[in-house]
Formats: C-alpha cells, sequence, structure tokens
C-alpha cells in the first residue's frame, strides 16, 4: 500500500507584501515536486480558526509571479490572540492531518507561529514578508525591495516639481517602528535630510541646515520622514520648520501605495529562493524557525530571535547619506 502523504499548509498573515505571491508559487510547486499535498490558508489566522483551507497544485498559482498583494488573502486576528482562539486553529490543522505550516508574514505573525508551535505538534516555519525589513535573520524580507522603489519612484516625482517651483517637500514613509524603507530612499533619492526612529531628531539642527544649504545655492529640498519617528510625522515636522524657518514645507503622506505593485525581480526571486528553502526544512525536519538569506546563504533562525534580537540599520550608510547631502 502506498505511503499518505504528507501535507503541509500555507499561510498569507500581517500586512501584505510585494512578493507573498511568488513565495506561495514558490512553496506549491516545490512541495508538489517533492511529493507533498499542498493546502493554502485563506485570509490569515482568521481563515486558520474558521478552516478555510484550499487544496493547491501547480495550476492554482499560475500567472501569480507578478502580482502584488496575495492571492490568499490576509488579515488581523484578534482571535488568534487568545487561547481559544489558537486552540480552535490547532483543531483545524489536526482535522486535516496538516503535518507543516509555512507562515509568510511580520513579527507579529511569527508571534503568534511561535506560540502554536507550542501546543500543536506539527512543523511550524515561518518567512519573512513585510515591506518593514525590520526582522532579524535575514538581510532582506520578501517586499521591501519593492517598497523601497515605490517610495523612490514618489521621491523623484516629487524632486522634479521641488525643482521646477524652488519648493521644500517632506514626504512620510512606512515605518512606525524602523527606518530601513526611509534610509535607503532617502539615499537612492538624494534627500536632503532622514528622519528615523532609531536616531535622535533634531528639527532645530535641520532647520539651521536648510537654510545654509539655500546660502550655499541650493533651491529646493526633499526631506525624508519615517511614519514612526519621534518628531510626530510630516504634518508635524513640516509646522515645526515652518516655526523656525517661516518657510512653507509641502507634505506628501505616501501611505499605503507602498504595500502594493508589482514586486521587484530582487522581490520575486528572494520569495522563490526562500519558498523552495522553507519546504527543504520542513522535509528536514525543523521547527518554530524562520527561513532567510544572510549574504547570500539560506539559513535558519528561531523564530523568538527574529524580534528579540535587533537588525541593524546600516550606520556607515546614515552617515554617508549626510554627507552626500550637501
Ligand atoms: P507587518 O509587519 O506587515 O505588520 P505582521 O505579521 O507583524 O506584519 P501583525 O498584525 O502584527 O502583522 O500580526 C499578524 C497577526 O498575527 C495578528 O493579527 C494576530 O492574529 C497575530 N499575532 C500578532 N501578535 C501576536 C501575539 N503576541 N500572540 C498571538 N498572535 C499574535
Amino acid at each position: 500500500m502506498n505511503k499518505p502523504k504528507k501535507r503541509i499548509a500555507v499561510m498569507t498573515s500581517g500586512g501584505d507584501s510585494p512578493g507573498m505571491n511568488a513565495a506561495v508559487r514558490s512553496i506549491v510547486r516545490k512541495g508538489v515536486n517533492a511529493g507533498l499535498a499542498v493546502f493554502g490558508v485563506q485570509r490569515g489566522y482568521e481563515g486558520l480558526i474558521d478552516g478555510e483551507f484550499i487544496e493547491m497544485g501547480p495550476r492554482s498559482v499560475s500567472d501569480i509571479i507578478h502580482r502584488g498583494g496575495t492571492l490568499l488573502k490576509t488579515a488581523r486576528s484578534q482571535r488568534f490572540r487568545t487561547e481559544e482562539g489558537r486552540e480552535k486553529a490547532k483543531e483545524k490543522l489536526e482535522k486535516l492531518c496538516i503535518n507543516g505550516f509555512l507562515i509568510i508574514g511580520g513579527d507579529g505573525s511569527f508571534h503568534g507561529a511561535h506560540k502554536l508551535s507550542k501546543i500543536w505538534d506539527g512543523q511550524v516555519i515561518g518567512l519573512p514578508g513585510t515591506i518593514d525589513n525590520d526582522l532579524y535573520g535575514t538581510d532582506l524580507t520578501i517586499g521591501f525591495d519593492t517598497a523601497v522603489n515605490t517610495a523612490l519612484y514618489a521621491i523623484d516625482h516629487l524632486r522634479d516639481t521641488a525643482e521646477a517651483h524652488e519648493r521644500f517637500f517632506i514626504i512620510e514613509l512606512m515605518g512606525r517602528h524602523a527606518g530601513f524603507i526611509s534610509l535607503m530612499a532617502a539615499v537612492s533619492g538624494g534627500a536632503e535630510e532622514v528622519l528615523i526612529p532609531e536616531t535622535k531628531t533634531d528639527l532645530e539642527a535641520i532647520a539651521r541646515r536648510m537654510e545654509a544649504g539655500l546660502k550655499r545655492g541650493k533651491k529646493s529640498c526633499m526631506i525624508v520622514v519615517a511614519e514612526g519617528d519621534e518628531c510626530g510625522g510630516a504634518y508635524a515636522a513640516a509646522q515645526r520648520l515652518h516655526e523656525l524657518t517661516g518657510r512653507d514645507y509641502k507634505v506628501c503622506i505616501l501611505g499605503h501605495v507602498q504595500r502594493g505593485g508589482s514586486p521587484t525581480s530582487v522581490d520575486r526571486v528572494l520569495a522563490s529562493k526562500l519558498g523552495g528553502f522553507a519546504v527543504d526544512a520542513f522535509l528536514e525536519g525543523h521547527t518554530d524557525v524562520m527561513v532567510g538569506e544572510v549574504n547570500g546563504q539560506c539559513c535558519f533562525t528561531p523564530l523568538k530571535e527574529t524580534w528579540e534580537k535587533k537588525k541593524k540599520l546600516d550606520s556607515y550608510l546614515l552617515d554617508l547619506a549626510a554627507v552626500l547631502a550637501t
């Protein structure tokens, strides 16, 4: 008699990020290729609690590698934060005889995944899927590169009009707790200043630098601020800079535009690689870990470390940004 196929389920959770679909595609095709039965869980932990599973095959992931969002949908789930909710989720996994559960999401999703691994016998494996890039254990998260490029596109557009009208712009980018998107977008967009939660923001010093720049012949300026910076965001910074200099600072809040769009090749390749590696991790018996890529090599990090250890911002780039803005 044939041995029953091992079963894995894949889910996207938390904020959507470009490249999640490419990761699902890779998991499904690699999983089927390895002789596994693969299921998709719809609507994140909400769908898991409600038992929203669909069986997936190579054709159910056709034509999605280039699409943003997530075909499995995603959600934030209050119920999964409770023991009762997690018990229900566990029952659903047991009922379908799932052996491995692969979660594509950010640190919140991993908190939940880690708790699930304590009460459920199957293997739990995380894939870093968040635009914020704030997870320890991987150089890049799936979606970060696309989000930076979307921000850069907006900065380039604003710069055209800033130059034409000799205006001062402040653009607010996503990042409640981390400045990775802002730093990369600011350096690649040639911004004069970047305000991020990881560093102290001194608006009086910024006002002085802006005025000095004008004296050196600058005609416009671009300030990038992460939404979580302690200055309170772009409107608060614009107000304070106006009080300090008398100048009008135009504000652009990029918002959810940064979450969507077709993933860049960097994100598609990363998602494909980590999807395949997550299936390998399942076959090798790993659990309660995140798969990531560091210095080009796939690796594992215990889920707990992905949020307990702090990923460092590139301090060299941060210092250089100030020099390049002169
Ligand atoms: P992003 O970085 O894009 O915001 P995320 O995965 O961090 O993604 P969250 O909304 O923080 O997004 O978490 C997703 C879901 O994970 C939550 O809606 C909740 O169901 C679950 N979750 C988050 N934190 C916990 C926790 N401490 N315990 C149990 N479940 C949690």
